[in-house]
């Protein structure tokens, strides 16, 4: 089996060689290591060119929005950067104001259409916002991946409607999440994608640990019992996902 984390944060230049080399050791053959500034930008960017396996995103997450986006555009030229983000809404946390996250959300759209390159979509605790945004900017024109999915069917209903498929995390396999699961059971195979946002959110069984790209393997087994499939055909599915659009040629 050969897996495809297409989210997750590596660690800085050589410390992310052990991971990329447990991640490789578990079958996770490719890796999208994601940006979350100008500097973890950058970072993404030197660890991609470190690693064969790896591939990069540029952008400024909602948390730090506030810091606007100088410097972004310039680095989305490199070849190794497949997308933009992640970018987004967060007001669960709202380590921004409202306004700068909407305005840096609108201009990284902007900035995915004029370089046709596809968006990763951090969105929590503001589902209409972000559906209106994307909506209104016409982000379909490139679409992407609203990743570690933690809302509902309808919302991913909607949401694919407008060019954005679904990635669901570790979030899935927790016992509470009935509606991301329910998400999960109903998402078209051709539109589900599987990631760690590692380290963060580890599934269970590792739940609490530091999560590991290696782990994705957990959560995809929890979404095809969900789904009553069988695991190496939804690693397949989910890489080939990952692979059209972020456009990756092998
Ligand atoms: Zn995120
Ligand atoms: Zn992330």
């Amino acid at each position: 089996m050969t897996w495809f984390d297409q989210h997750c944060h590596l660690p800085a230049g050589a410390d992310s060689d052990e991971v990329v080399a447990d991640a490789a050791a578990a079958g996770v053959s490719r890796l999208l290591t994601v940006g979350t500034d100008l500097e973890h930008s950058r970072q993404a960017i030197a660890v991609a060119q470190r690693h064969q396996s790896v591939w990069a995103t540029v952008g400024v997450h909602p948390h730090d929005a506030h810091g606007g986006l100088d410097g972004i555009v310039e680095l989305l030229d490199e070849p190794s950067v497949v997308a933009v983000g992640e970018a987004g809404l967060d007001f669960h946390y709202d380590h921004s104001p409202h306004p700068a996250q909407e305005e840096a959300f609108r201009r990284q759209i902007a900035i995915a259409k004029e370089l046709k390159k596809p968006l990763v979509i951090h969105t929590r605790s503001a589902p209409e916002d972000t559906l209106r945004i994307l909506r209104e900017e016409r982000a379909k024109d490139v679409g992407g991946i609203i990743h570690c999915f933690s809302e509902d069917a309808p919302f991913a209903k909607a949401a694919l409607d407008l060019g954005f498929v679904s990635s669901f995390s570790g979030i899935v396999t927790f016992n509470k999440a009935v509606a991301v699961q329910d998400a999960a059971i109903q998402q078209p195979a051709d539109a589900l994608l599987i990631e760690t946002d590692a380290p963060y959110l580890a599934p269970m069984p590792k739940r609490g640990k530091r999560n590991e790209p290696a782990y994705v393997a957990y959560t995809a087994a929890r979404i095809a019992e969900l789904r009553g499939e069988d695991p190496e055909a939804l690693a397949q599915a989910s890489y080939e996902n990952a692979v059209r659009i972020f456009g990756i040629h092998e």
